[in-house]
Formats: C-alpha cells, sequence, structure tokens
C-alpha cells in the first residue's frame, strides 16, 4: 500500500504548482499546471545520471527536475483533484512513478483512487516490467502510461541510464501495438545525443502512434550530471520545430537536411504563425509549467500560448532555414 507517514494514512507527492491550484499550497505561479501532477517518489532503484530520485543522487527526495513536490495525504488529494478537475481548473493528472519493489502496486492503488473519484484522464509514468503491467494499468483505467526512455539513442542510454536498451524498445512497441494511442515517450533533449539521433527517434515514436514528449536537460545539484551543460535554446528550438512538422505528418525526418555534425541545417514544412511548436508537448493539457527552465526564462518549453513577439523570436532563436 503507499507508504503513510503517521497514523497509516497513505500519502502521495504533489508538484508544488499542482498542490497551489488543488488549495494545498500557497505559491505565486507565472503559469499554472493545467494536469495535476502527482508523484510516488522515494529513492529509486535505477540510477540515471540526470535525476534527483535517482539511487545515488545527494538531491533532494522531495525533488524531480528542478520541481519540490510535497507530501500530502492521498485521500485528500484525490478530494481535492476530483473537485479541480471539476472546476476545469486541471484537464489531466499524472503520476510519476520511482521504481522501487512496490512501485507497481502503489501505482494501482492510486489510481483506482482517483478513478473511483473523478473522471479526469490519468496517466501513468512508470517503468512496467511487462506488458502484462502495461494491461493492468490500462484496464484500471490509464489514458497513457508514460515512458521514461529519455534518451534518444542506444550509445546515450548506456551512459545515462544502464539497464537493457532492446528490452525498453520491445516493450515499448509492445504496448503501442496493444494499446494504440495508449503510449506516450519522454525524450531528453541534451544528453550527449546529436539532432539527428533525436528526431529519428521522434520519427520512430510518430510511426508507432506514440506521444512524445521534449524535456531540455536540466543540471541538478546532487546529481552525477550537474556539470553538464544544458542543450542550447537553439537546438532545442530546431528539435521542437521538428517534432511538431513530424508529428502533424509535415515532413519526415528523411526529408530534413542535417550538416556534418547531425545538427538540422534546414527544415522542409511550413510551421505555423502562432509557436504551437514551442509549447510544452507531451499529452493533452501537459504543460509541465518551468520543469526544465526559471519562470524568468528563457523558456525551453513554453507553459501556454506564446505571443506574437515571443512566437516571431522562437523561429528566430531556431537559427536555420524552413526553405530547403
Ligand atoms: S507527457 Fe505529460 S501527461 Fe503524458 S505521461 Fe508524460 S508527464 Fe505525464
Amino acid at each position: 500500500m503507499v507508504e503513510s507517514r503517521s497514523q497509516g494514512e497513505p500519502l502521495v507527492n504533489v508538484s508544488i504548482g499542482t498542490a497551489a491550484v488543488l488549495g494545498l499550497a500557497e505559491v505565486w505561479m507565472a503559469a499554472a499546471p493545467t494536469t495535476a501532477y502527482l508523484m510516488l517518489g522515494g529513492r529509486c532503484l535505477m540510477n540515471c545520471t540526470f535525476c534527483a530520485q535517482a539511487r545515488e543522487s545527494q538531491a533532494s527526495a522531495l525533488n524531480l527536475s528542478r520541481v519540490t513536490w510535497p507530501e500530502y495525504p492521498l485521500e485528500l488529494v484525490v478530494q481535492r483533484l476530483s473537485e479541480a478537475a471539476a472546476r476545469g481548473d486541471v484537464r489531466r493528472a499524472c503520476l510519476q512513478v520511482t521504481v522501487t519493489r512496490t512501485s507497481f502496486e502503489r501505482s494501482m492503488a492510486v489510481l483506482r483512487a482517483v478513478k473511483a473519484a473523478s473522471g479526469v484522464p490519468f496517466d501513468v509514468a512508470i517503468l512496467p516490467h511487462d506488458l502484462e503491467q502495461v494491461g493492468q494499468l490500462v484496464e484500471a483505467g490509464a489514458d497513457h502510461i508514460g515512458f521514461g526512455l529519455d534518451a534518444a539513442c542506444e550509445r546515450v542510454f548506456r551512459q545515462v541510464k544502464g539497464g537493457d536498451w532492446t528490452r525498453s524498445l520491445s516493450l515499448i512497441e509492445e504496448t503501442a501495438r496493444a494499446f494504440p494511442r495508449r503510449a506516450a515517450l519522454h525524450l531528453i533533449v541534451g544528453l550527449g545525443e546529436t539532432e539527428r539521433e533525436m528526431v529519428e527517434r521522434i520519427q520512430w515514436a510518430h510511426d508507432l502512434g506514440i506521444v512524445v514528449g521534449l524535456f531540455a536537460f536540466t543540471p541538478l545539484r546532487g546529481t552525477h550530471l550537474y556539470g553538464h551543460p544544458p542543450p542550447s535554446l537553439a537546438s532545442y528550438r530546431r528539435i521542437q520545430a521538428a517534432r511538431w512538422l513530424i508529428v502533424h505528418d509535415q515532413a519526415r525526418v528523411e526529408e530534413m537536411d542535417f550538416d556534418g555534425e547531425d545538427h538540422l541545417a534546414c527544415l522542409q514544412g511550413t510551421l505555423p504563425p502562432g509557436g504551437d511548436p514551442f509549447e510544452t508537448s507531451g499529452c493533452p493539457d501537459c504543460n509541465r509549467p518551468f520543469y526544465n527552465e526559471q519562470p524568468g526564462g528563457p523558456l525551453y518549453n513554453y507553459p501556454r500560448p506564446l505571443t506574437v513577439g515571443e512566437a516571431d523570436q522562437a523561429l528566430q532563436e531556431m537559427e536555420i532555414k524552413t526553405k530547403c
């Protein structure tokens, strides 16, 4: 059952922005989350070099990326979440799950509790053991299973995550085939992959009908990769634009030009004027405010629609031609 702080009451972590929307905390927010972000934390059995929750991480166990996730009684969170969903303040919920001996059972308990109280679409970002576990989550009402593959290619996967690349890919592929449109894939830009490797991975996911959520590598104090720089804004903008063209079937990676260092050199296809490609990507209504950046910017993922000026600037920031 979900760990308890005292008196046996089950607890769950809630991102500080979500806690504010649910009325559990008072914090000023430049942009509010439109998805309620919950977490089953606790030191992970995995040891991903960029992650605050990793086995050897010295970062706070209440952190995921640069965000704090205080703990609250699960029952109270479920009640507040269903009220916020009824008000329309949140349009989705997502549970981040670190790998522990009981994480699957605990995730099922949270999923069932939320689904019993609210019809809000609920995603679970977890490392399932096999397709059987994926099936149990979908049957219990999970809308998407979020796979933290994070690395775009095997070379980087081995360096930053460890584990079995081939087995990870095949479980994601099996899920996409067995449960169409229920898989989401997290990819982190800036872990050492080339732009071509990232765009090829995005194309692979799109061809399988998998939702792609892009994250910008964020150096975190206390993790092994703290000294590693975040991706350049130009590179991140190019990847965002390529993702948008691919998922809107405007272009394929095979039609894009790359230079000698596998940087995107030219994007075939028409980008929309309004800046949509530069908003947070992933499941519908997943906006992850300031998950990878300071509110003061620069913003890798815009958690809200861009202004006309921001949209123009984001296109300039790509530093490439859009007519090949
Ligand atoms: S894309 Fe967003 S809502 Fe979907 S699984 Fe990932 S974090 Fe959750």
